[in-house]
């Protein structure tokens, strides 16, 4: 995410960090580059230059030329900019209303049905709502099909008319539906198109004032940077939407749509999404993603996201089995499930200080244990659980089995033997504690 950006970002700061000294000059020569970067992010030329102009006003202000360290201070009024720029604080969702009524806007491709997939579940899973998702496009029944896969997949509820050609009636039946059957949340999906068009917006715009929600959100695939920005502008003139959701942040977005958006429609970006699946939805915190962008990282969301999927009653049993030397390749495998829900690796690297620069010529694959997960499956249930049983025959039969190399199952084998070494000596005196600290 935004890789290209931060790589520029840190050069500017390397101009400054060269200098014993520090000169009105090359302060000046560092804020050149740092607007270049954000230009080559996509970020509005207005919008660059406002930024630079501020920070050097509060460079200024701060006296960085006395600094002891001014690279650092540089990089702290940098990214306190980039926080003020996405929006400062986290918006919240307004969750009012009885049901809350919540309208989905934006182009067809940008993530929309996918996002009110992921909202419901979100709301569903973590506010303890009970959602109603609204299928309102009235000109692809390929839609409405897709969003009864959504719903499916999630567990939630999907309400449409597919005889009935008007949007306003359905949203409104929908409404009714929801107070009648005890939904309190309504998410209604409308009809986009691949641009903005006259018809769409006077659609959405009926809609829009005949069910009054709580919430309407604008919809932007952030990969297509400036666009997204002009695209916002138009829905924003014609709804007066709440909040900006920014899609497929997991791509190799330039993080121009992220960095423009706020400042150009003045409201803020609510959520992002970060890949295909139901669970890739982030809450957008402007100071967090600041710090993503200058490669400071992001240990507060990676420690989030570590608790979620931290289940006490699992670790407990585990706990137990590492005692009485059972842990065997199905809990290893396990164990891969619970840090894949957390999202993917490119993700996860980006979120750990410094770990994005270290591993930025690191080939990640999306699924790193692809692999792992192969020569594991390619054994037989009684060789998981009990690995000592395998010998160099199965060795080359699993390495066949899985489309790996033996050298491969040799390596995951004595990874596994260390790691349950390891695992009994926390066992032991002393260790039940150094367990409490990582959590276990
Ligand atoms: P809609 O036409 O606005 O309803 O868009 P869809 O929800 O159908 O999404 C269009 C495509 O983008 C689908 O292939 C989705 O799987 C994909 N998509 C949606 N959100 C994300 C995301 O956050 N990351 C990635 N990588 N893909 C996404």
């Amino acid at each position: 995410m935004f890789s290209n950006l931060s790589d520029k970002l840190d050069k500017a700061f390397h101009v400054l960090k060269g200098h014993g000294k520090i000169t009105e000059i090359n302060v000046a020569e560092t804020l050149k580059e740092v607007r270049r970067a954000l230009l080559d992010a996509d970020v509005n030329f207005k919008i660059a230059k406002d930024f630079t102009a501020k920070v050097k006003d509060k460079a200024m202000g701060q006296d960085v030329l006395t600094t002891l360290q001014p690279g650092q201070l540089m990089v702290k009024l940098v990214k306190d900019e980039l926080t003020e720029l996405m929006g400062g604080d986290v918006a919240g969702i307004n969750l009012s209303g009885a049901p809350t009524v919540i309208l989905m806007s934006g182009l067809q491709g940008s993530g929309k049905t996918t996002f009110s997939g992921k909202l419901a579940n979100y709301l569903q899973t973590k506010k303890g709502k009970k959602p109603l998702l609204v299928a309102c496009d009235i000109y692809r029944p390929a839609a409405i099909q897709q969003l009864y896969v959504v719903g499916d997949s999630i567990g939630v509820e999907v309400y449409s008319e597919p005889e009935n050609k008007n949007p306003v009636e359905i949203a409104q039946n929908a409404i009714k539906h929801a107070k009648a059957n005890g939904f309190n949340v309504v998410i209604v999906d409308t009809a986009g198109r691949l641009a903005v068009d006259e018809e769409m917006m006077n659609e959405i715009e009926r809609v829009h004032k005949a069910i009054q929600p709580q919430e309407t959100l604008f919809v932007v695939d952030s990969m297509t940077g400036q666009d997204a920005v002009n695209t916002a502008k138009t829905f924003n003139d014609r709804l007066n939407f709440d909040g900006v959701i920014l899609t497929k942040l997991d791509g190799d977005t330039r993080g121009g749509a992220a960095l423009s958006i706020k400042s150009v429609v003045n409201k803020p970006i609510k959520f992002v999404g970060t890949g295909e699946k139901m669970e890739a939805i982030d809450v957008f915190y402007p100071d967090r993603m600041a710090e993503r962008i200058l490669g400071m990282g992001d240990v507060v969301s990676l420690v989030e996201r570590a608790q979620e999927q931290y289940n006490e009653e699992e670790a407990r049993k585990l706990q137990k089995k590492i005692a009485k030397n059972e842990f065997g390749f199905d809990d290893f495998l396990a164990q891969i499930q619970q840090v894949k829900k957390m999202g993917n690796m490119k993700d996860l690297v980006g979120m750990i200080p410094g770990a994005s620069k270290a591993m930025k010529d690191v080939e990640i694959e999306d699924d790193a244990f692809k692999h792992i997960e192969a020569i594991i499956y390619s054994m037989t249930p009684k060789e998981r659980s009990k690995p000592a049983l395998i010998d160099m025959k199965r060795k080359t039969r699993i390495a066949k089995g899985s489309g790996t190399k033996i050298e491969q199952v040799n390596q995951l084998m004595k990874q596994f033997e260390q790691m349950s070494k390891m695992m009994k000596m926390m066992q032991g005196p002393g260790g039940k504690n150094l367990m409490k600290m990582m959590g276990g």
